[in-house]
């Protein structure tokens, strides 16, 4: 009996939910209803000013700016990037550039030309077969229909930099990335799109470039950290 209850089951929710693990439906991607809709979402990314332009204002110019989620350590946001991450998961890359799209990007400027992914570095990129940020890119681009750029180049590998200052971590990140076609992102704009915020460095470090290049600049990502 007990294991035709669970056929049965598993005839209506053939997978379980990477969050709670309880049963999702076929139409429910990687997490259930539940979950989805408890994800804690940052709210106000309408106006101009909000945690994300706040965490970032003063280190390049930029247009506007926002964040899909709060990461809180040990939270199902946290959860959610580590699987996208580590686990081989590109495609819950992709589903949460969608999400993120359908919530909130109708706010967004409608003539963006490009969206730019920060890049990893080659090793890095070898390590895990895919970049989590062109996959998120992706999905975005599947609800927007804004073309996705790669036009920028990671020259060096970042160490874990957990044990760094601050400032450190700023040092370090400044000199990483580089444009590889200047010409095409000029008098662009462009939402240039991380999967998390913390200090704001690797965002400035890939701004930079894209900034010193002509581009006009939108900021994005799916998490920003609650505490830095
Ligand atoms: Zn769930």
């Amino acid at each position: 009996m007990k294991r035709f209850l669970s056929d049965f089951q598993t005839l209506f929710f053939p997978n379980t939910c990477c969050l709670c693990t309880k049963g999702r439906l076929r139409q429910e991607p990687f997490i259930c209803s539940a979950c989805l809709l408890e994800l804690p979402r940052e709210l106000n990314y309408r106006g101009k000013s909000n945690n994300t332009t706040n965490r970032i204002r003063g280190m390049f110019p930029f247009e506007r700016g926002f964040s899909f989620l709060r990461f809180n350590k040990g939270g199902s946001v946290q959860k959610l990037l580590h699987l996208v991450k580590y686990q081989r998961k590109p495609d819950l890359g992709l589903q949460l550039g969608r999400w993120f799209a359908s919530e909130t990007l109708c706010w967004l400027d409608s003539t963006i030309d490009f969206i730019v992914p920060v890049p990893l570095h080659r090793e890095r990129f070898k390590e895990r077969g895919y970049n989590q940020c062109l996959e998120i890119a992706r999905g975005i681009s599947q609800i927007t229909g804004h073309d996705v750029l790669e036009v920028l180049k990671r020259e060096r590998a970042t160490e874990t930099q957990t044990h760094l200052s601050r400032w450190d971590r700023f040092e370090n990140t400044l000199n990483e990335f580089v444009l590889t076609n200047p010409r095409i992102i000029s008098n662009k704009k462009i939402l240039l799109l991380d999967d998390i915020i913390t200090t704001g460095a690797t965002m400035t470090g890939s701004a930079v470039p894209l900034v010193n290049g002509g581009a006009v600049l939108y900021i994005a990502a799916i998490a920003l950290t609650q505490d830095t």
